[in-house]
Parts: C-alpha cells; sequence; structure tokens
C-alpha cells in the first residue's frame, strides 16, 4: 500500500515537472555539439567559413525553435580588429506589458581557436567544450523558454563571435545594446560546461560570485545548492575573461558566466582534444534542467530581485 501511494506521488510530480517543461535529453545537447565541434567546421575561428557554418546551424536552430530575430536578421555583423564576425542574435518577447521592457540576456561564444599544436596528426581544434558545449546548452534552454512561452520579460538569445580574439563580438553587441539604451536586468553566459566536477559540493559556479546576489537567488529559485563558489575562478579572474565582463562593462548590471570548469578538471582547454568525447551529456541534460526553472524565474518576478552588491 505504502509503495502504491509513492508511486502515485512520484508519477504526479512527474506530471507536474512535464507540465511545466518538458525535459531537455542529453541526445538534444550532444547533437549540437556534434556538429558545432565536426572537423568539418576547422575549429569555428572567427572570419572564417567553418565560423560561418556554425552561425548558420545556429539561426537554423532558432527559426526550429521559432525564436524570432532581435535585429531585422538573426545575423548582427562586426568589424574589429581586423576580424569580421556575426553574432547570431534572437528574441524570444516578454509576455507582461510592463516586463516585457526589462531584459534577460542568455549569451555563449560559438568561436573557437581553429586550428591548434598538432597531436598525433589532429591538428583541428573541435573546442567541444569550449564552447560548444555552452552554445549547445543556451540552444537548448532557448528553444525550452520559446515552448514555455511564460517569460513576462523579454528574452535576448546571442551567441558571440569573436571571444577567442578579445570578447569582440559581445563588446560590439553589449556598446550596440547600451547606445539602444535597452533595459538590461541580468547576463547569463555559458562557458565550457560539458565536464562535471569531480570533488565538489555543487554542480556550477559563476564568475564573480561574490559581486552580486545571482548565485544565491538561483540556488533559492532551483531550490537546491547547484551553484558554488570556485576559488580557482576567482584566483585567475575568469569574471573578466568571458563575454559576460563586456555586459559589465557597459551596463553594471548583474553578468556572469555559468560554468562546470576552473581548469582544475579538464586538462584540454584549448587543445585539439577538446573533442566530444571528453563531454557528459546526462551531466549536461540534468544541470540544465535544474537551472530553467531558475531562469524562468528570473524572467518572471515582480521586481528585478537581481542586484549587484554595493563596492566600497
Ligand atoms: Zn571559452
Amino acid at each position: 500500500m505504502k509503495f502504491k501511494i509513492l508511486l502515485l506521488a512520484s508519477l504526479f510530480i512527474q506530471t507536474a515537472c512535464a507540465q511545466y517543461f518538458e525535459k531537455v535529453q542529453p541526445q538534444d545537447i550532444r547533437s549540437s555539439v556534434d556538429f558545432l565541434s565536426s572537423d568539418i567546421l576547422k575549429g569555428r575561428e572567427t572570419t572564417t567559413e567553418g565560423e560561418l557554418v556554425a552561425a548558420q546551424f545556429i539561426k537554423s536552430k532558432f527559426i526550429k525553435a521559432g525564436i524570432q530575430p532581435y535585429f531585422e536578421t538573426y545575423f548582427d555583423s562586426f568589424e574589429s580588429k581586423g576580424f569580421k564576425g556575426i553574432n547570431v542574435v534572437g528574441f524570444i518577447e516578454g509576455t507582461d506589458p510592463e516586463l516585457k521592457n526589462e531584459v534577460v540576456l542568455l549569451g555563449a561564444h560559438y568561436d573557437h581557436i581553429g586550428m591548434g599544436d598538432k597531436v598525433q596528426n589532429d591538428s583541428i581544434a573541435n573546442g567541444a567544450n569550449d564552447n560548444a558545449s555552452g552554445t549547445a546548452s543556451v540552444l537548448a534552454i532557448a528553444e525550452c523558454l520559446a515552448r514555455l512561452g511564460t517569460n513576462k520579460r523579454s528574452i535576448v538569445v546571442a551567441l558571440f563571435s569573436g571571444e577567442e580574439k578579445g570578447l569582440l563580438g559581445s563588446k560590439a553587441l553589449s556598446k550596440k545594446l547600451k547606445s539602444q539604451n535597452i533595459d538590461l536586468y541580468t547576463m547569463l553566459n555559458f562557458e565550457m560546461i560539458g565536464v562535471p566536477f569531480t570533488n565538489r559540493d555543487y554542480e556550477i559556479f559563476i564568475t564573480g560570485y561574490e559581486l552580486s546576489n545571482l548565485g544565491d537567488k538561483l540556488n533559492s529559485y532551483t531550490n537546491s545548492s547547484m551553484v558554488g563558489i570556485s576559488d580557482v575562478a576567482k584566483k585567475y579572474n575568469l569574471f573578466k575573461r568571458s563575454d559576460n565582463y563586456s555586459f559589465y562593462k557597459e551596463f553594471k548590471v548583474p553578468s556572469h558566466t555559468i560554468s562546470s570548469c576552473d581548469l582544475t578538471n579538464f586538462d584540454f582547454y584549448h587543445h585539439v582534444d577538446d573533442e566530444i568525447d571528453q563531454l557528459d551529456f546526462v551531466f549536461m541534460a540534468s544541470t540544465i534542467n535544474k537551472l530553467i526553472p531558475g531562469i524562468v524565474q528570473i524572467c518572471n518576478t515582480d521586481s528585478k530581485e537581481i542586484q549587484m552588491y554595493a563596492t566600497n
């Protein structure tokens, strides 16, 4: 009898969750990473054909998910420091007449370093963890949010070019959005989220944890302790080393990178062996599924609860 009640209870919870959102499957993420990190794209270096093919792939995912272009087209080109890059920018309009003027930005860089030092006849730096994993995660999350269609605030989904050349794409986009005076609430950037930690009591960290209440809020919104502090990330100031920093600099609002890699648990950073077989897609899907209700909350609270801490 007891067993039956338990079974019924678990069925009820599962149904409630399914109504809430259709879960992201490991296979969904794997297929995106598989394409983005394939040899045909030759390491997705900015200004190369391989990067353009990656941009077209992202655009096709947006179209399939019913995500609109943020600008007139999905491709937002820029030129900087001799590089020509394309940010791919989608839009999920908010449902609330007032709150939709506030923007939650989800981002990840999709470019990589191109060719690397040759190891056993392989010189293509496939960048599966860096950052096909972040790109695939953002695509999966955005697709889920678009399907849900419950976000009161608007969501801009930006996949950046030129990160490896010095955050070029995010600098261009953050300046452009600042000049258009958008009301950016929070920016969540995804970097190297394909390999789990083995020795931590959290699944992911955010860079610059101590600068805002985002980490604490994500834990309370997801009713978990999935987000932690990485001392290594702090030591190397990873807060300033990815695209979140461009938005922090322009807007001075909470802008952080979500990651499961602080270089202590991954030996193939900018190495030709950063390939798909290093990644754990069950971990990625479960992390994303845990995180999505937190992102929904960020989009839907009445007031802007995520805030920077005052500095002296
Ligand atoms: Zn990266």
